[in-house]
């Protein structure tokens, strides 16, 4: 059986490893748009960054896996009924195809090239380069990304000023009150934090916001999310559902039983949270992976995780397990940790320099047990301690 993985970052990666792993012995062959040995994306807004690494790239051995990887070369169109992926580079044929193409960054309407964004190596380096003592820095979005290219920048010694379009940072992923409370962050980082603040044009040395405000800048960087990058995808006949991810069922496969997708860019129905999810988190690219390869290879395993995401920005490790969705009460633990439950099980977890919280909290929502919100409420009691009766 020859299978074709279609995109080299963690879900691909993982998919061809865990394919492997679970004993899958016919051709694999792994393909990437970009030219560089597939690497790992977090660090690139951290250590690589900051320059205390050159690269994040994955210590695999593809060729004793037998893993063919076929770089620099990129998928243009499917053939579903053919079992062929058209590429730049000529045609693949496969037995069993996996969409693993991630998420590109949202650009601003005409942004100009010399902004840049943070997605790629290549994307990390440049901006690395552009990052001096004294560089005037605009980060153009609050969101985790820019936290963390905001937190390196002022780490590396540049004046930083983050302008969000929200009434309050990480205001896509958190309550407003909760992304509130990482304001006092960027002030005692030395960084500039404008909130309600859109930019309506970047020029070459300014971004000029809509209420006629002229912010000068010397690098300006963008980090305003990112979309499921399928667009080669049109007129397969692969289902995608209203936001462009592919709309993957409970075991990940997409539309047809010999095509299967995961990561950035696939969606799946969670029976946990009642609703389908995309998820851009490193982790459910991990687990994510081992659940396809598993399908690959005639499983029947359903995926329904508890995503899981961390972040590291100004000095503080955030993480988050679990779906905040608006119906769940939060309650909070202390001043570092809030719970959010729904009819007294816990649905989501969010720790500030709090790991064993997040572990425990996020085993409680995988178990579905009810807990007791008093113990719960109290940090000097183990969080796993807290459960009802
Ligand atoms: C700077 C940065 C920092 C991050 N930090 C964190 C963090 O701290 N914690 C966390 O939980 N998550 C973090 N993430 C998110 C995490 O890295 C992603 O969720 C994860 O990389 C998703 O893996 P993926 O394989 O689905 O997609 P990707 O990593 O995007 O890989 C997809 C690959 O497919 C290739 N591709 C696309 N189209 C084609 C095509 N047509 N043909 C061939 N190849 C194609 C792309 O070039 C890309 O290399 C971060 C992301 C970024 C960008």
């Amino acid at each position: 059986m020859a299978v074709v993985i279609v995109g080299a970052g963690m879900a691909g990666v993982q998919t061809a490893v865990a394919l492997r792993q679970q004993g899958h012995t016919g051709s694999l062959t792994l393909l990437g748009a970009e030219p560089h040995p597939p690497y790992d994306r977090p660090p690139l807004s951290k250590d690589v960054l900051l320059g205390r690494a050159e690269h994040s790239r994955f210590e695999i051995d593809f060729d004793e896996l037998g893993i063919e990887l076929a770089l620099g070369r990129r998928a243009v169109s499917l053939d579903p009924d053919a079992r062929t992926v058209k590429t730049d580079g000529g045609d693949l044929a496969y037995d069993r195809l996996v969409l693993a193409t991630g998420a590109a960054p949202v650009a601003l309407p005409g942004q100009p090239d010399s902004a840049f964004l943070l997605r790629t190596q290549d994307d990390a380096l440049a901006l690395r380069a552009a990052l001096r003592p004294g560089t005037r820095v605009v980060v153009v979005g609050a969101g985790w990304i820019g936290a963390e290219a905001a937190t390196v920048a002022r780490q590396l010694g540049c004046e930083v000023t983050v302008v969000e379009a929200a009434a309050s940072p990480l205001a896509g992923a958190l309550p407003a009150e909760f992304g509130e409370r990482t304001r006092a962050w960027y002030a005692d980082a030395g960084v500039d934090l404008l909130t309600a603040s859109a930019v309506s044009e970047i020029t070459a040395h300014a971004v000029h916001l809509t209420d006629g405000r002229e912010l000068a800048a010397d690098v300006v960087v963008v980090g305003i999310g990112a979309r499921p990058d399928n667009g080669w995808l049109a007129g397969s006949g692969i289902p995608l559902d209203d936001r462009g991810a592919v709309a993957a069922d409970a075991r990940l496969r997409a539309g047809r039983p010999d095509v299967f997708a995961v990561g950035d860019c696939a969606s799946f129905p969670s029976a946990r949270y009642g609703r389908r999810l995309t998820v851009h988190h490193w982790d459910n690219a991990l687990q994510g992976a081992r659940v396809v390869a598993a399908n690959v290879l005639g499983g029947e395993v359903d995926y329904d995780p508890v995503p899981y995401f961390w972040s590291e920005q100004f000095g503080h490790m955030v993480q988050v397990a679990g779906v905040i969705d608006a119906g769940a009460e939060p309650l909070a633990r202390g001043g570092t940790t809030v719970l959010w439950l729904r009819e007294g099980r816990l649905q989501a977890v969010l720790t500030v320099d709090r790991p064993r919280d997040l572990t425990q909290g996020r085993k409680l929502i995988e178990s579905g047990a009810a807990l007791d919100p008093a113990k719960a409420a109290d940090p000097d009691t183990q969080l796993r301690a807290a459960t009802a009766g």
